[in-house]
């Protein structure tokens, strides 16, 4: 796939840190199972996000935002979600919204809300997670350069993946 071309949105990112493999998938169109109930490409992250009112979405580009607001430090974006249980993923996917901002000349911080947990989170973006953040891109483009997709590896996500029959069949 050497003239595959695609944006990077914080689905990527999202998947990347919980699984690779399906990155690769997403990527290359692999159809998951469509008779299955918790079919995703993308709608996991919806599945994962608790209360949101979709028509406070706001759309940046390849970005999608949960809640934007000015505080008196500045403005601060928020992405909800239903469990803490991918945090990593969660706090890059969120990190990536905050570096996409700050391409485009926009300082903003970020918080993680996990509203049925009570939990709250900061994300602030360190000059070390956008290290990260570029190595995670550079390896997400190495993914989708691959012929095949990584090895399948058991996680928690498996058992409600859409691709579940494609990987344990
Ligand atoms: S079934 Fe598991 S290994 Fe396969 S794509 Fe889904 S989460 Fe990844």
């Amino acid at each position: 796939m050497d003239d595959f071309e695609f944006n990077i949105t914080g689905t990527h990112i999202w998947y990347y840190y919980c699984c690779p493999r399906e990155v690769w998938l997403m990527l290359h169109q692999v159809n998951p199972d469509e008779d299955d109930a918790n079919m995703d490409l993308g709608r996991f992250i919806h599945e994962m996000t608790y209360g949101r009112d979709k028509s406070k979405e706001i759309s940046l580009g390849n970005i999608r935002l949960d809640i934007v607001r000015q505080d008196k430090e500045g403005l601060v974006i928020g992405e909800v979600k239903k469990s803490s249980k991918y945090l990593k993923s969660a706090r890059m996917q969120l990190a990536f919204y905050l570096a996409e901002l700050k391409r485009r000349g926009i300082e903003a911080t970020g918080e993680l809300l996990f509203p049925k947990e009570k939990k709250k989170e900061s994300v602030t973006l360190t000059a070390d997670i956008e290290k990260e953040l570029m190595k995670a891109i550079a390896a997400i483009h190495c993914i989708a350069a691959e012929s095949r997709p990584p090895q399948a590896r058991k996680i928690g996500l498996c058992k409600n993946c859409a691709y579940k029959e494609f990987c344990w069949a």
